[in-house]
């Protein structure tokens, strides 16, 4: 008998969350952003449910990359980071990787390489996040120069990423907008009017919450495993399907008296005499050692409060006011009834991280 802490991916809430942004933004080329073994999914799994529904995919770096090359995947590749080094502008070319170029370092990596055919280049604009992307007044001599070099393919993507899309009180996304549309506008008028500039804003939150934002492509992570990246949920967020649901079982059960304390330099002290149950998964496991006391967790249906300390490989969960609790039942830790942002919330993080940090030990089971 395994023990009995897995992860289950669900293939149908995959496809119904791709449909779900399809659906906002129907005229727009869709790129699942998969980084991060697919923000802790599993990236070849991931991929290979996407793949007959997706333009292109996008990762960090070139090693994401060669993986999903590796594991079958065929569909093109954006390096949502860049290059790190000029050898890989011709590992890019042989593999069909799309690179993101974030300065002139880059550009002339791309414009210097010995290569038999020309590679996709996207150009980032720095429009207010400040952490990669050309100055608005560096785009003009960048794109120009890219565009008359062999070594590129013409359609060259214009592209900015929103530090604030997520916060529904933010001014930032509206000047970042206006950067945008200026910078392409600068572009446009320096190129003619007839050259088309293709263009990508939308991450999920902007995808969600800015329709502005859709424009020929989008490069959505975080919503298509199913979780909403807003502050404050719109009708398109509510009806994200969580891909994932992490899961352990009851290991142990005991009771405690009142004023007893539970787990690791006893933070958690019985306020009444308490029913604990022991489940076996930890941080050791990807759950996260921040949870505070109080976390919920699922049980049979019924939310049942974590109390006391997350350890490497068990947790400890108040079930008193569980109905008929006993030893093997099925603990959820987060999934469709609870939603992985709630236990985010309890840890001071955000669901991305939780989700990242998913650990090798706990297998993942595509259902
Ligand atoms: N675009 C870029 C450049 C990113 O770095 C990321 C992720 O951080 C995304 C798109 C996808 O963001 P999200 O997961 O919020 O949709």
């Amino acid at each position: 008998m395994a023990r009995p802490t897995k992860a289950l991916i669900s293939k149908s809430a995959l496809r119904h969350n791709y449909k779900v942004a399809q659906s906002l933004a129907p005229d727009s080329n869709n790129l699942a952003v998969i980084k991060a073994n697919a923000y802790g999914h599993g990236a070849v799994v991931i991929a290979s449910i996407l793949e007959p529904l997706v333009p292109a995919f996008g990762v960090a770096c070139i090693e994401e990359a060669i993986e999903l090359r590796q594991g079958g995947i065929s569909k093109p590749i954006l390096l949502l980071e860049g290059i790190f080094s000029s050898d890989e502008v011709e590992i890019a070319v042989a593999n069909n990787f799309w690179i993101m170029v974030d300065n002139s370092q880059q550009a002339n990596w791309v414009l210097n390489a010995k290569i038999s055919a020309p590679v996709k280049v996207w150009l980032k604009v720095d429009t207010g996040m400040h952490r990669l992307g050309l100055q608005p007044n560096q785009v003009n001599d960048i794109y120009l120069s890219l565009r008359a070099s062999e070594n590129v393919y013409d359609d060259i993507i214009l592209t900015t990423h929103f530090s604030s899309a997520d916060e529904h009180a933010s001014s930032a996304t509206s000047n970042q907008i206006a950067v945008f549309n200026q910078t392409k506008l600068q572009l446009q008028n320096c190129l003619g009017k007839n050259d088309v500039i293709p263009c990508s804003l939308a991450n999920s939150a902007a995808l969600l919450a800015f329709p502005e934002t859709r424009l020929n492509w989008n490069r959505l992570g975080f919503m298509l495993y199913g979780n909403s990246p807003l502050d404050q949920d719109n009708e398109a967020s509510k009806s994200l399907m969580p891909v994932m649901s992490l899961k352990s079982a009851i290991i142990s059960i005991r009771e405690v008296s009142a004023g007893q304390s539970v787990g690791y330099n006893q933070s958690w002290t019985a306020t009444r005499n308490t029913k604990i149950a022991t489940v076996a998964i930890g941080y050791g496991d990807g759950y996260p050692r921040s949870a505070k006391s109080g976390t919920p967790t699922l049980i049979n249906g019924q939310r049942a409060p974590l109390a006391g300390r997350v350890s490497m490989d068990m947790i400890t969960i108040d079930v008193t006011d569980i109905v008929d609790v006993k030893l093997g039942d099925d603990v959820i830790l987060w999934g469709a009834e609870l939603p992985v942002n709630e236990i985010a919330e309890f840890s001071d993080t955000i669901g991305y991280e939780v989700l990242t940090r998913l650990s090798s030990r706990t297998p993942s089971i595509l259902i």
